[in-house]
């Protein structure tokens, strides 16, 4: 079990007058029914705990070198993690590990662990159970990197925090739940990834290049604003985020803008405001523009996810034909094919 923070483990500091987080060893003893699985859990603390408004890509390149260290040890890996930030953290960690044969589950809660009311502690004894979860054959139940929260296991690149009310705070809007707890967990088999080869070792990335930016669209936005952030000098790619199934101004000169973005060599990439859906850019003449201009489809991808798939692809090559051809195909589960 890796602990980086988030409200699971805050309890309310009086001095300070806000939530701030506390040892693991506490958490544990909020969580009694622990100790009821015949399971060896060791424990591993971020120092610091933070609220995961702070994470930073070097957060994700520990998780990732300390799984890659001890992944022999454990069966399974359950990661304490706030909920601002648990989505870009899982898409990135899905893409970090590579022919992953082990569960790598996210969780957190909507309240701290010690709160009467808390959802932290079936959020956790679930999370545990669903890392150690084997199937016939010895292998592990769910080989991904994966988000549980109130009773639905996602694939982690799906997910999107949808709520800071409710407990149920994370939707996988584009992809069905991996499995869902109720009074036994019941897995949807046929939708869980497993590796093409179970002995052939785990791969890590963990160069990151992080010259990506997210462009929201949206009507009165300006030339200038557009320019700033598609020709940037520190920009290597950016997300745009479009309506519906991705269309954009067809203006002149946002038009333009893009075709400057794209001769400085940026590359852009489409991915829906929506929720729900995916990027279609031959359904409007105003997608259509965007794809001659040389926007290529996010198809049903998360902003989220498509901002560490960037992370990741980059930090790999410089070579834009490679980094297209990558961007536009299904990795980790994060698209659909
Ligand atoms: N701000 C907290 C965090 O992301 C919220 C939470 O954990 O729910 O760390």
């Amino acid at each position: 079990m890796i602990y980086t923070g988030g409200t699971i483990g805050m309890k309310q500091d009086p001095a300070r007058q806000a939530l701030v987080p506390f040892d693991f060893s506490q958490i544990l003893e909020e969580v009694p029914e622990m100790r009821k699985f015949a399971l060896k859990i060791d424990s591993y603390t971020f120092d610091p705990l933070i609220d995961s408004s702070d994470v930073e890509p070097s957060l994700w390149q520990s998780l990732v070198e300390l799984i890659k260290e001890r992944y022999d040890d454990y069966d399974g890996f359950v990661v304490l993690h706030g909920t601002d930030t648990m989505s870009y953290s899982a898409s990135a960690v899905s893409f970090m590990l590579g022919n992953l044969t082990k569960p790598v589950v996210f969780t957190g809660s909507q309240l701290p662990i010690g709160a009467p009311r808390t959802d932290g502690k079936e959020n956790l004894v679930s999370a545990v159970e669903i890392a150690s979860g084997k199937d016939s054959d010895g292998h592990a139940m769910v080989p991904e990197v994966c988000v549980y929260f109130d009773s639905l296991l996602m694939r982690g690149n799906r997910t999107t925090k949808v709520s800071a009310e409710n407990f149920s705070a994370f939707r996988s809007p584009n992809f069905p739940p991996l499995a869902q707890a109720g009074v036994n967990i019941k897995y949807n088999a046929a939708l869980i990834r497993r590796p093409g080869d179970w002995d052939a070792g785990i791969v890590t990335s963990t160069t990151l290049d992080t010259r990506v930016s997210i462009l929201k669209i949206h009507p009165g936005i300006t030339p200038r604003v557009v320019r700033n952030i598609l020709c940037g000098e520190d920009t290597r790619a950016v997300i745009l985020e479009t309506y519906g199934s991705g269309n954009a101004p067809t203006k002149d000169w946002f038009l333009d803008i893009i075709r400057e973005a794209r001769r400085l060599g940026k590359i852009i990439v489409n991915v829906t405001q929506c929720l729900y859906g995916s990027v279609d850019m031959n359904l409007y003449a105003t997608g259509k523009a965007l794809e001659e201009a040389g926007v290529v489809s996010g198809a049903d991808s998360t902003t989220e996810s498509m901002l560490a798939k960037l992370f990741y692809l980059l930090g790999r090559s410089g070579d834009e034909s490679w980094i297209l051809d990558r961007l536009t195909k299904n990795l980790r589960g994060e698209i659909s094919d």
